[in-house]
C-alpha cells in the first residue's frame, strides 16, 4: 500500500510518502507570511497553499523514491480548518486521483494528530487518552480503535495554542508566539506571577479568562513601569506557559481517573511545549501512566499524520468519492 497524502489546513502546506505502513518523506513548506499580520490570513494562507502545493508533492515523491505510477491512493485534509486551504488541497487530492485513476481517502485532521502515534515505533496500546492541543483545538479524546475515538472534553472558547499566541501577542513577540514563549520560559521563573486558573466543572477546557486576566495584568504594570515587560519577559513568559500547562494536566489527571487508562498520548502543535513536555513526563511517573509524546516534526501540522489516518482507512476499504468538498467545521 503506497499512500500519498496532502495536508492543507492551515498556513502549512504538507505533503508526505507511507509505503507499507512506513512513512518515507514528510514535506512542510510553513507560510512565513503571516507573521507580519499576527495571525494567519485566510485569503494570503490559500493563495500560498496554490503556489506550494505542486513543488512539495514532487519533492515529497522524489524524497520518498516512489514514481507516482506506484501510488494506490491519495489521501487529504477534508476539515477542519480555513475553507479556501482546505479547498487547495482537496482540488489537489480529487485531480490527481482521477488522473491515476486510484482511490481518494478523505482524513478528518483532528483524527489525524491523534494518529500521529501511530508513525513512531512504540506506540499507546488501545484504549488511550491524548489530549490534543493545537492552535484551534482542545480536546481529551479517548482512543478505543484507530477509527473509533470520541471527544471527552474540550475548549469551550480559546484553544490553548491561541492562548500561548495572544499573550505572546500582548507581549509584543511576532506571530506564531507559542514557540517563542517556550523559548523565554526556560530562563524564567514560573511562579513569579499567579494568574486565575478557571474551574471547569467536568472534562472541558475554557481559556478565555486567563487571556484577559494577562492583558490587565500586563496593562497594570506597565502604567506603572513601562519597561516591565522588557525587565521581566522570562518570568512571564515562564508563569504564564506553567499556569497553562496545569490547567490542562488538571483535566488530563480527572479524564484518567475517571476512566482507569494509564496509557497517556499528548498531540497537537502545543505538545512541541518543552513545558508541557516535562511537567507531563512527570506526571506520568507519579502517576504510574505510559506517556507518549510525538517528535516536533510530527506535533504541529504535518502530512505524516494524514497519511497514517489514511492507512487505517485504506485497511478498512474506506474510500471518498470524487464529490467530496471540504467540511471547515468538520467533527471527529
Ligand atoms: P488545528 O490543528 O486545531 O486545526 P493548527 O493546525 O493551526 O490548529 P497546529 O499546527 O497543530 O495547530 O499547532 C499550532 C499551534 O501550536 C500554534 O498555536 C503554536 O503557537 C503552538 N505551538 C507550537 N510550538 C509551541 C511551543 N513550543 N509552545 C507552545 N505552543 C506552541
Ligand atoms: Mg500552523
Ligand atoms: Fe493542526
Amino acid at each position: 500500500m503506497n499512500i500519498l497524502a496532502i495536508e492543507s489546513s492551515c498556513d502549512e502546506t504538507s505533503a508526505a510518502v507511507l509505503v507499507n505502513g512506513h512513512i518515507l518523506s514528510n514535506v512542510i513548506a510553513t507560510q512565513l507570511i503571516h507573521e507580519q499580520y499576527g495571525g494567519v490570513v485566510p485569503e494570503l494562507a490559500s493563495r500560498a497553499h496554490q503556489q506550494h502545493i505542486l513543488p512539495v508533492v514532487e519533492r515529497a515523491l522524489a524524497d520518498a523514491n516512489l514514481p507516482k505510477s506506484e501510488l494506490s491512493a491519495i489521501a487529504f485534509t477534508r476539515g477542519p480548518g480555513l475553507l479556501g486551504s482546505l479547498l487547495v488541497g482537496t482540488s489537489f487530492a480529487k485531480a490527481m486521483a482521477l488522473g491515476l485513476n486510484i482511490p481518494l481517502i478523505e482524513v478528518n485532521h483532528m483524527q489525524a494528530h491523534v494518529l500521529a502515534h501511530f508513525i513512531e515505533t512504540r506506540q499507546p496500546t488501545f484504549p488511550f487518552l491524548c489530549l490534543t492541543v493545537s492552535g484551534g483545538h482542545t480536546q481529551i479524546v479517548r482512543i478505543d480503535a484507530p477509527l473509533d475515538m470520541r471527544v471527552m472534553g474540550q475548549t469551550l472558547d480559546d484553544a490553548v495554542g491561541e492562548a500561548f499566541d495572544k499573550s505572546a501577542k500582548l507581549l509584543g513577540l511576532p506571530y506564531p508566539g507559542g514557540p517563542l514563549i517556550d523559548k523565554y520560559a526556560k530562563e524564567g521563573n514560573p511562579l513569579a506571577y499567579k494568574f486565575p486558573m478557571s474551574e471547569m466543572p467536568n472534562l472541558d477546557f475554557s481559556f478565555s479568562g486567563i487571556k484577559t486576566a494577562i492583558m490587565y495584568f500586563l496593562r497594570d504594570n506597565m502604567r506603572t513601569n513601562p519597561e516591565f515587560i522588557n525587565q521581566h519577559l522570562a518570568d512571564i513568559c515562564a508563569s504564564i506557559q506553567h499556569t497553562l500547562v496545569q490547567m490542562l494536566l488538571a483535566k488530563l489527571k480527572r479524564a484518567a481517573r475517571e476512566t482507569g487508562i494509564t496509557e497517556i498520548a499528548v498531540a497537537g502543535g502545543v505538545s512541541a511545549n518543552s513545558g508541557l513536555r516535562t511537567a507531563l513526563t512527570k506526571l506520568g511517573e507519579e502517576q504510574g501512566w505510559n506517556i507518549y509524546i510525538p517528535k516536533f516534526e510530527y506535533c504541529t501540522d504535518n502530512a505524516a499524520m494524514i497519511a497514517m489516518a489514511a492507512k487505517f482507512k485504506y485497511e478498512q476499504g474506506d474510500f471518498t468519492p470524487q464529490t467530496v468538498s471540504p467540511l471547515p467545521r468538520m467533527s471527529m
